[in-house]
């Protein structure tokens, strides 16, 4: 982007705020991506492809109007990004789709009850974990009381008609949650070899706070000191997704702050559990690149920012596990495997356990169907690619379908629900190792 002397910050931001043309130069329409797509596969359409969406973007950025039927294709997309890892051109399509849709938010106007609930779920309530608390807790006494199950049961929830749907993919609220140990540090087991932040997450902290759990005690039997930033928010990766990028630069900033103005020195590693949220914290340097502020701060984060199974496949394993006697498969979560390509470390880890089979699945790195938020937006799509999923994972017979992001989990959770084989269960990497830890001679 070109920024001359005379913009202010504002107009720097909104230039940098829309698919930049030298990104877009970069598409030679070769069509290689198509049959790396979902919603390709899925619909057939050429502008719900890569390069279709792509194309558009090239019209829009030419002065073409942004059209109803634009955002549509555009909001279709998954951000899986799987189209990046086929492209041989070295398209950026993830960083264009979020551009894409950034455009999109500044220009266009939602219609004023979508705007609403778009302010308070994205500027209220992921950004406060008072109001996160409350909305956990109301869900907590929902599923506890036996009103879920009931529902459930009756069918009630089918005559919610869509909504219906996405009940099923209501995540479980886990108490006690994970924001008690917040600001709290946690000591290596033996000798301190490294000291990490953890970065907990926002609505994981209340549905994954088993799983947050047992990521701290992963990484303090692997020697680290495990400190959880008091001052930490959401990320910002579901604003990135959803175009709204002044917010996603004000949690950044938040965070850069809450990590780097540690008082006890330095972090060896900044850590995530999520792979949604790693892709989004690795790429702070690109969010704030014209701040001049904190562009070198968020370029230092982005340095020691790791994905947990990339930052344990970096040090020497501790191998007191117990053997975990199962066949395990694993999915490749987008925003891992395309998004940082980290597509080894987990394998590797999953190889370190004593006991478990590993069988790959046909396919491992296509979507889901997850996606952020857009099994909840888009539930009858979400769902066809889920469906094919979960046939590539049956092929397997795996009684453990392993992945890296706790969003792929509850997917693949209502996948097993609907189209599993029975008995089955889905497992975050690290919970399979902290069963071993558990069960290991020094546990
Ligand atoms: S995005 Fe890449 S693979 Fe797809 S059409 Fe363009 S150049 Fe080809
Ligand atoms: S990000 Fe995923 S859904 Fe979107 S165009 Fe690329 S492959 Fe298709």
């Amino acid at each position: 982007m070109a920024v001359s002397e005379s913009m202010t910050e504002t107009e720097i931001i909104q230039q940098a705020d829309k698919p930049q043309q030298v990104d877009l130069d970069r598409c030679v329409h070769c069509g290689l991506c198509l049959n790396a797509c979902p919603t390709y596969r899925e619909l057939g359409v050429e502008m719900d492809s890569p390069r279709g969406r792509v194309y558009q973007m090239v019209q829009v950025s030419a002065g073409a109007p942004i059209t109803d039927s634009y955002r549509e294709h555009i909001d279709l997309c998954l951000a899986c990004r799987g189209c990046e890892s086929a492209c041989p051109s070295g398209v950026q399509y993830g960083k264009l789709v979020e551009a894409a849709r950034a455009d999109i938010e500044n220009h266009t106007e939602r219609p004023f009850l979508t705007r609403a609930i778009r302010d308070f779920v994205f500027r209220k309530l992921l950004p406060s974990r008072a109001l996160l608390t409350a909305a956990g807790a109301s869900l907590w006494v929902y599923q506890a009381s036996g009103m879920q199950r009931l529902m459930r049961a009756t069918g009630l929830t089918s005559l919610l008609g869509p909504l219906g749907a996405r009940e099923a993919l209501t995540p479980a609220a886990q108490i006690p949650f994970f924001f008690r140990e917040i600001g709290k540090t946690f000591p290596a087991e033996g000798q301190r070899r490294h000291r990490v932040a953890f970065m907990a997450g926002c609505i994981a902290n209340i549905s994954f706070a088993r799983l947050n759990e047992a990521t701290v005690r992963v990484l303090q039997k692997n020697g680290c000191e495990v400190v959880i930033p008091g001052a930490q928010s959401c990320c910002g990766a579901l604003h990135m997704h959803a175009g709204i990028r002044d917010e996603a630069r004000r949690l950044a900033r938040i965070n850069i702050d809450a990590v780097l103005n540690d008082q006890a020195g330095e972090f060896d590693a900044i850590i995530t559990n999520a792979a949604g949220c790693g892709s989004t914290l690795k790429e702070y340097d690109e969010l704030l690149e014209h701040d001049a502020q904190y562009a070198p701060l968020a370029k230092k984060f982005k340095s020691k920012m790791k994905d947990v199974t990339e930052f344990l496949a970096s040090i020497e394993l501790n191998r007191d596990m117990a053997p975990v006697n199962a066949t395990v498969t694993y999915q490749d979560s987008c925003h891992l495997a395309h998004g940082q390509k980290v597509r080894k470390a987990p394998r590797e880890l999953l190889a370190a356990v004593p006991g478990l089979k590993f069988q790959e699945m046909p396919l491992s790195d296509i979507c889901c169907g997850s996606a952020g938020i857009y099994n909840v937006l888009h539930t009858d799509l979400s769902m066809n690619i889920l469906e094919k999923k979960m046939g590539n994972v049956n092929l397997t017979r795996a009684n453990i379908i392993a992945t890296a992001n706790p969003g792929c989990m509850l997917q693949l959770e209502a996948g097993v629900r609907k189209w599993g084989r029975g008995g089955e269960r889905v497992a975050h990497v690290v919970e399979i190792l902290d069963e071993a830890y558990r069960k290991g001679k020094n546990a």
